[in-house]
């Protein structure tokens, strides 16, 4: 009982900080951007937030356009040709069918996010579904009318306008060769093919323009978000070890330290510092130094286990592990762990006496509003730094108390 709330309080001390701290940090969205996506947008392995992607949004509007015009000529049509009924039936079957789909997409965000196989399923339908439109719209309306079904059909398929030019002409030269194929089967000799081919090729330039228009304005907006938020995540993230830097230890040490003295927990805050490590670089050089202060941040950060918990770099060769809702003995507990898992790193360092890195550590804890002693976060901070430095004078690799 007392652990399912204390992982629910965990759990909305995370998301709440997800929705403020982290906001800065994003890693611009969820889930990874399909290859042509990514080239799209100019890049090679980010993931990218789907909703900000406009092909959705273009495709959809297209689409339902699409169908409105073609469901309202059809049932035009319904009045004269009574023997069109059963088709006109069947085409507003499909065009219902056709925007549900496109609805259903455009609301699970399936297609950007999809896997390979959800993505070529969703093309395969849109093609499916817009020839079955096109040559529908060739049967019944006039010419004019299945150009401009024909023309939003592409325009609809926005892969091809998103596409490079390459692609788009492949893309738009198959569809045509499919369209004129079908007018020439099934209106033989009642339009110019010639004519037909000219029409649609001009339509399909002008869409091709408009799309290219409105991408530029849309992904420029969007690649400015990128920058931001990538700018963002650097101002917050150490570039040597990959971890959070003073200005996000701040900022998340103010966060959780609010949190805990609402809810009236514990929140504990471990010092730490690379014994001689001075002289493991004077020995071995600065770039050995840089990688040895990687190896040995990453022992340390395995021991996160909390989207709450914060390691961060805090100066040359010190890092700050800040443990909300966690009481003392259990920080104490987990950074013995961080300091066995250093030890056994094992990486030499002949002029300490130990012979391989270690580091030692002050631990101090407190329950915010309610321990008198330490009364802000930079107390707590003294406070873990002060044991730290008792750590140092009584022999390091140890583990001190505040
Ligand atoms: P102790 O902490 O055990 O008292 O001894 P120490 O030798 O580790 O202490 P001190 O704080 O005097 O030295 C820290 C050294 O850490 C100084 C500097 O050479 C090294 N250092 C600090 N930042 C970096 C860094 O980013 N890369 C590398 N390679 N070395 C760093
Ligand atoms: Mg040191
Ligand atoms: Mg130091």
């Amino acid at each position: 009982m007392e652990d399912s709330s204390e992982k629910r309080k965990v759990k909305s001390i995370t998301s709440l900080w997800s929705r403020i701290g982290h906001k800065a940090s994003v890693r611009l969205g969820s889930g990874s951007v399909p290859a042509q996506y990514r080239r799209m947008f100019g890049r090679k392995n980010n993931s990218v937030n789907a909703s900000r992607c406009v092909i959705v949004e273009v495709l959809a509007i297209a689409v339902v356009l699409g169908q409105i015009i073609g469901v309202v000529g059809g049932l035009v049509d319904v009045i004269e040709h009574v023997r069109g009924t059963a088709l006109v039936a069947s085409y507003v079957f499909v065009t219902t069918l056709c925007v549900l789909l496109f609805l259903y997409f455009l609301v699970k965000r399936r297609f950007i996010r999809g896997s390979r196989f959800t993505l070529a399923l969703n093309h395969v339908s849109v093609v499916v579904c817009m020839a079955y439109v096109v040559f529908m719209s060739i049967l019944i309306y006039p010419m004019t009318v299945s150009v401009v079904v024909y023309v939003l059909g592409l325009f609809s398929f926005a892969m091809f306008f998103y596409s490079p030019i390459r692609e788009s002409i492949v893309v738009f030269g198959l569809s045509q060769a499919v369209y004129v194929t079908l007018l020439a089967v099934y209106r033989s000799g009642q339009y110019e093919i010639s004519q037909v081919i000219f029409v649609t090729t001009a339509c399909a330039v002008l869409a091709w323009i408009g799309s290219r228009i409105l991408y530029r304005v849309r992904a420029g907006a969007f690649m400015s978000e990128v920058t931001q938020a990538e700018l963002q995540h650097m101002s917050l993230t150490d570039p040597l070890l990959g971890i959070s830097n003073r200005r996000k230890f701040d900022i998340a040490m103010q966060f959780s330290w609010n949190y805990c003295r609402r809810e009236q927990k514990p929140i504990s805050l471990v010092m730490i510092d690379i014994d001689h490590f001075k002289h493991f670089n004077d020995r071995y050089g600065h770039s050995e130094g840089d990688e040895c202060l990687r190896m040995v941040t990453k022992a340390i950060g395995a021991m996160i286990h909390r989207e709450s918990d914060e390691l961060a770099r805090v100066g040359g060769e010190e890092l700050a592990f800040m443990l909300p809702l966690t009481a003392l003995e259990d920080a104490v507990d987990i950074m013995e762990r961080a300091r066995t898992a250093v030890l056994e790193l094992g990486i030499p360092n002949p002029d300490s006496p130990f012979s391989v890195i270690t580091v030692s550590a002050g631990v101090a804890c407190t329950m915010p509003g309610i321990g008198k002693r330490i009364e802000s976060p930079q107390e707590l901070y003294e406070a873990a730094d002060n044991a730290l430095y008792h750590a140092k004078k009584t022999g390091r690799n140890r583990i001190c108390i505040a």
